[in-house]
C-alpha cells in the first residue's frame, strides 16, 4: 500500500486529496502555513517547512513515505526543487501535479517578464492604475514604483497594511468570475494587470476580463524547475501510484 506525502497549497492538491481519500490511500497533505484558514481536508494535514531538501528527505524516511507528490504552486520553486532533491536522496518516486501555463489568445496584450524584479523594473514610468494580482508575499517589492495606484487582492486580511503608498485592498479568496473581475477593473479604472503565469481556471477570470476590456497584462513567466515527471490530471496520479515502484534507486 502506498503512503503518500502530498505537497499542497493549491486547488489541485485539495482535489487530489479528495481523490486519494476516496480511494483510501494513506496520505499526508503538507502546507507551508502561509494561509491562515486553509480549507478542511479529508486527509491528515501537517503545516510548516521541513527544513530544506535534507529535512524533507528525513521526513520521508521517518514517516515511511513511499511516494512524493508535488502539487505546489508553479511559482513555489524552492519547494519543488527540494522535492526533486529529497526524492532522489530518499530513493522514492516523485510526481508533480501541475497545471498548464496560460498562453496569450487573440486580443491579449501581454508583455512577458521573467520574474518579480523584472516586473518592478517594467513599471518605470508615469503613474497607472494597476491590478497587482500577486498575493501578499511580493507586494513590498513594488514600493520601488510608488507613483502607481495599486489595487491588491489577498486571500487573508494582512496583519500589517501593505507598504504601498497608494493602494486599495480587497480580501477575497475567490472563486473569481469574469463578470466580477470586469466590474472590479472598471470600478477601479484599471489600465494594467500584473500577474504571475499561474495557469489553471481559478485565477483566469482577470485575464479574460482584461482581454475583453482591452487592458494590457504584465505577465510574469514561470520559474524554471529541475526536470521531473509531471501530470496535469489527478486521476493520472492514481494510475502512477498503482504502477510506480515504492522505492527506486534513481527516483522516477
Ligand atoms: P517556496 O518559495 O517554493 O517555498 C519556500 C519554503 O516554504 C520551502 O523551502 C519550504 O520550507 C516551505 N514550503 C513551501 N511549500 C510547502 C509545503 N507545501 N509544505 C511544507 N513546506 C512548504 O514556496 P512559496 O512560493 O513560498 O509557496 C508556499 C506555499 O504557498 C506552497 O505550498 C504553494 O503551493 C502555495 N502557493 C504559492 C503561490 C505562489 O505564487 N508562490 C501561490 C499560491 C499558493 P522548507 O525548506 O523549510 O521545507
Amino acid at each position: 500500500m502506498p503512503n503518500v506525502l502530498l505537497l499542497g497549497g493549491t486547488t489541485e492538491a485539495s482535489g487530489l486529496a479528495q481523490l486519494l481519500a476516496a480511494h483510501r490511500i494513506p496520505t499526508m497533505l503538507s502546507y507551508a502555513g502561509r494561509t491562515e484558514r486553509p480549507r478542511a481536508q479529508p486527509v491528515p494535514v501537517r503545516v510548516g517547512g521541513f527544513g530544506g531538501a535534507d529535512g524533507l528527505a528525513a521526513y520521508v524516511r521517518d514517516h515511511r513515505i513511499t511516494h512524493l507528490v508535488d502539487a505546489t504552486h508553479p511559482f513555489a520553486a524552492t519547494m519543488s526543487g527540494n522535492a526533486v532533491a529529497a526524492a532522489a536522496a530518499a530513493a522514492i518516486p516523485l510526481l508533480a501535479l501541475t497545471r498548464p501555463a496560460w498562453t496569450a489568445q487573440p486580443g491579449d496584450r501581454w508583455q512577458h517578464v521573467p520574474d518579480i524584479p523584472a516586473a518592478v523594473a517594467a513599471l518605470d514610468g508615469p503613474g497607472r492604475r494597476i491590478l497587482l494580482a500577486l498575493g501578499r508575499m511580493h507586494v513590498a517589492a513594488f514600493t520601488a514604483q510608488p507613483q502607481h495606484r495599486y489595487v491588491l487582492r489577498f486571500v487573508d486580511a494582512p496583519s500589517q497594511a501593505p507598504a504601498l503608498p497608494n493602494h486599495a485592498l480587497i480580501v477575497d479568496r475567490g472563486p473569481f468570475t469574469v463578470a466580477g473581475d470586469s466590474a472590479l477593473m472598471t470600478a477601479h479604472g484599471i489600465d494594467l494587470v500584473v500577474c504571475k503565469n499561474a495557469g489553471g481556471s481559478g485565477a483566469e477570470a482577470k485575464l479574460i476580463a482584461a482581454r475583453t476590456l482591452g487592458v494590457p497584462v504584465l505577465m510574469i513567466d514561470r520559474p524554471v524547475l529541475p526536470t521531473r515527471a509531471e501530470v496535469t490530471d489527478p486521476q493520472t496520479v492514481l494510475d502512477w501510484l498503482d504502477h510506480a515502484p515504492a522505492a527506486t534507486k534513481r527516483g522516477v
